[in-house]
């Protein structure tokens, strides 16, 4: 049995020359990256990286966000993943939170990180210029925005402080790693991995070897007719989410699979990358599915090449399945997963019995249950809504530094609360209803906003939807749409409600509909109920 470093050596043994990782056109073979985490790893080592010590990783997709990873992993460390689009204040929260004494971050955000409070634990911060692993004629094309930097700069120039910063050249310097170092173990933690702060704020879910290689291990069984060596994986969900994390690189790197890196999703760099290595494994989130499908109606992408297109995070509209099938030719299946559970739980079979609509059935090793949410001891009757459970060997060790959290998500017997109402049919697929938190009461009947907005996606003038519950004078809620236009659209509030009338019992239905520019995401593209809602209360009050 293997942990994260010894299941990418099998593959840098077996296919040395096959490129591993392309970024911009740029590739690396598994030889090349074996050797770089061996470096980067010394280079770690010799700076005082050892077994334990959380080592923060602040960057986009990137090969040095790979060599990175799996160096800290090699010395028994443990990674600490972060969005480095997030806020100054946001990063700083994470830091405080963790703890972290080093961290290997983008050099855009170097001086941010180099100015947080000297009472963070905080000793070393290592800078990575992104270019640096791009081709010279490409390097233009790296824009992201940047509100880190933005935020912190005012600041910085009136107390210029610095911790002891590092370039990243400077740890490539030692070919091999110290006889000195012992490898981690499958029950050492491996990941400290954020959920996403969709209800509340950003948890660090403790994931060790064995959990993130029983995923990757499901997930080679999930996919049929996977070849070792041969696939083309496109990363274009990021790393430091837990689906990107699992789905796009350990994956990948434990199948020998070519994984090209974009730092950030966009359909220009996707059809660039496409026409040198055409992708035939693409997990990603419904609203790139419905771009790149549009992209590919237009003729300006050709996407036949993808074989295994998977979606998850958030639930995935029939009206996107079918447009993507349409113009691909290939099949888009969804599956089920939180950062708790490394993350992946139940996946539709990749096949004709896929059921759209439906999270499909629990992954290999995993077993369900679905209880009464005011007693998770107590189980609903086989067909009713009810709270999901999950247990399997991919299901974390609890929240850092949360013992109250960790209790409350972890029963007894190793059974995890989801916090999602689920329902299991006849024969064992699995419907995702919503989320315990954001089913909006009307009048004592629950109304599930992810079907309202799945009803109002399938509306030819509505680009996205967010449905929420307001509050009415007599104490209950009522349904509110916020709702994004097709360009050149035009709310028609009596049209939309005709349109749910005749597809939704009449409590659902919204009794307003808002017309907003765009909905508020989370980085990986889930949209942000909490804050749909706290801006229409704004907006009304
Ligand atoms: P936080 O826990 O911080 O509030 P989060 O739950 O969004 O944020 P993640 O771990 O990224 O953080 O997401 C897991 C959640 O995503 C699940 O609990 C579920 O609500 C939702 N989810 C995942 N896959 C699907 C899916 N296929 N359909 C519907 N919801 C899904
Ligand atoms: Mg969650």
């Amino acid at each position: 049995s293997q942990t994260l470093p010894e299941m990418l050596a099998a593959s840098v043994r077996a296919f040395p020359s096959r490129v591993a990782l392309e970024f911009f056109g740029a590739s690396t073979t598994y030889r090349e990256l074996g050797e770089q985490v061996d470096r980067v790893a010394e280079g770690l080592r010799r700076i005082g990286v050892a077994k334990g010590d959380r080592v923060a990783i602040v960057l986009p997709n990137c090969p040095q966000h790979v060599v990175a990873f799996y160096a800290v992993l090699r010395l028994g460390a443990v990674v600490v993943e972060h969005n480095p689009l997030y806020t100054a204040r946001e990063l700083r929260h994470q830091f405080e939170d963790h703890g972290a004494r080093f961290a290997i971050v983008w050099n855009k955000v170097a001086d941010t990180v180099a100015g947080f409070p000297a009472d963070l634990a905080l000793e070393r911060i290592i800078s990575v210029d992104l270019t640096a692993a791009m081709p010279r004629s490409k390097r233009l094309l790296l824009r992201l925005p940047l509100p880190a930097a933005r935020a912190s700069r005012a600041k910085l120039t009136a107390a210029p402080r610095a911790k002891d910063l590092l370039d990243w050249k400077e740890l490539l310097r030692h070919r091999r790693v110290s006889r000195r170092v012992a490898a981690p173990e499958l029950h050492h933690l491996a990941l400290l991995q954020y959920t996403s702060g969709t209800t509340g704020s950003p948890k660090g879910a403790m994931l060790t070897h064995a959990n993130l290689r029983a995923n990757a291990m499901q997930g080679e069984a999930w996919v049929p007719g996977l070849q070792r060596g041969e696939e083309t994986f496109y990363g274009v969900l990021p790393l430091f989410h837990a689906y990107g994390m699992t789905l796009c690189l350990t994956f990948a790197m434990s199948i020998g699979a070519k994984l090209v890196l974009f730092p950030t999703f966009d359909v220009g760099l996707v059809t660039a990358a496409a026409r040198k290595s055409p992708p035939t494994f693409l997990p990603a989130v419904p609203p790139i599915y419905d771009q790149l499908a549009r992209a590919a109606s237009r003729g300006s992408l050709d996407l036949s090449s993808v074989r295994f297109a998977i979606s998850g995070a958030m639930s995935l509209p029939v009206a996107t399945v079918e447009r993507w099938e349409e113009t691909t030719g290939g099949l888009l299946v969804e599956g089920y997963g939180m950062t708790e559970s490394s993350p992946v739980a139940l996946g539709n079979p990749i096949g004709p019995t896929r059921r759209p609509g439906t999270v499909g059935v629990p992954f290999p090793s995993t077993e369900i249950r679905v209880v009464d949410p005011d007693d998770p001891n107590v189980d609903v009757a086989l067909g009713d809504p009810g709270e999901l459970l999950l247990r399997g060997p991919q299901v974390f060790q609890g929240y850092w530094g949360r013992p109250i959290e960790t209790a409350e998500a972890l029963l007894p017997g190793g059974w995890l609360r989801t916090g999602d109402i689920a329902e299991v049919s006849e024969d064992g697929f699995v419907t995702i209803v919503d989320r315990l938190k954001e089913l909006i009461i009307t009048g004592g009947f629950n109304v599930s906003p992810s079907e309202v907005e799945d009803t109002l996606f399938a509306h030819p003038d509505v680009n996205a939807a967010a449905v929420v519950g307001l509050p009415r004078p007599d104490g209950g809620e009522e349904v509110v749409a916020a709702v994004v236009l097709r360009d050149g659209a035009e709310l028609d509030p009596s049209a939309l409600r005709d349109f749910c009338r005749a597809r939704l019992t009449p409590y659902k239905v919204p009794r307003r509909f808002v017309q907003v520019d765009e909905l508020p995401r989370s980085l990986i593209g889930k949209v942000l109920r909490r804050s749909v809602r706290e801006s229409l209360l704004a907006g009304s009050g």
